[in-house]
């Protein structure tokens, strides 16, 4: 069965698209954890951060120029946002299909709960 993810990437699920070219897609968090909760994911599907070869260097740094776009254009760039992405259950990884949040718009606390 198709990731929810992939269904996001083809509409199939509606989301609130805030960025997408041909290789990603950008969109509001559903259970946002601050006022900006975006998650950033190339439409290739990927499980999770184990799997990514060398080959897809280049698409997996191009989701933090997207996530330095978003933070700008949702103006958190100077007041500060994190960027995130989890691996398997001691993150919490809950959708496997490789994605960054980008977080912002209020204080977070460091170490991360
Ligand atoms: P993870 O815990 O895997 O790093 O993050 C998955 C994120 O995807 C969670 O923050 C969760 O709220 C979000 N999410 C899960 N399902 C959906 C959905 O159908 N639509 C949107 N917009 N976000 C989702
Ligand atoms: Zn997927």
């Amino acid at each position: 069965m198709e990731c929810i993810f992939c269904k996001i990437a083809t509409k199939k699920i509606a989301s609130k698209i805030v960025f997408e070219d041909d290789e990603y897609i950008a969109f509001n968090d559903i259970k946002p954890q601050a006022p900006v909760h975006v998650i950033i994911i190339p439409k290739k599907h990927i499980d999770s951060l184990n799997y990514i070869e060398k080959e897809d260097n280049a698409l997996i740094g191009g989701l933090l120029n997207i996530a330095k776009k978003i933070a700008y254009d949702q103006g958190v760039s100077e007041t500060g946002y994190r960027t995130v992405i989890n691996c398997n259950k001691d993150a919490g990884q809950e959708v496997f299909h490789i994605h960054l949040h980008l977080i912002g718009g209020r204080k977070m606390s460091w170490p991360p709960g």
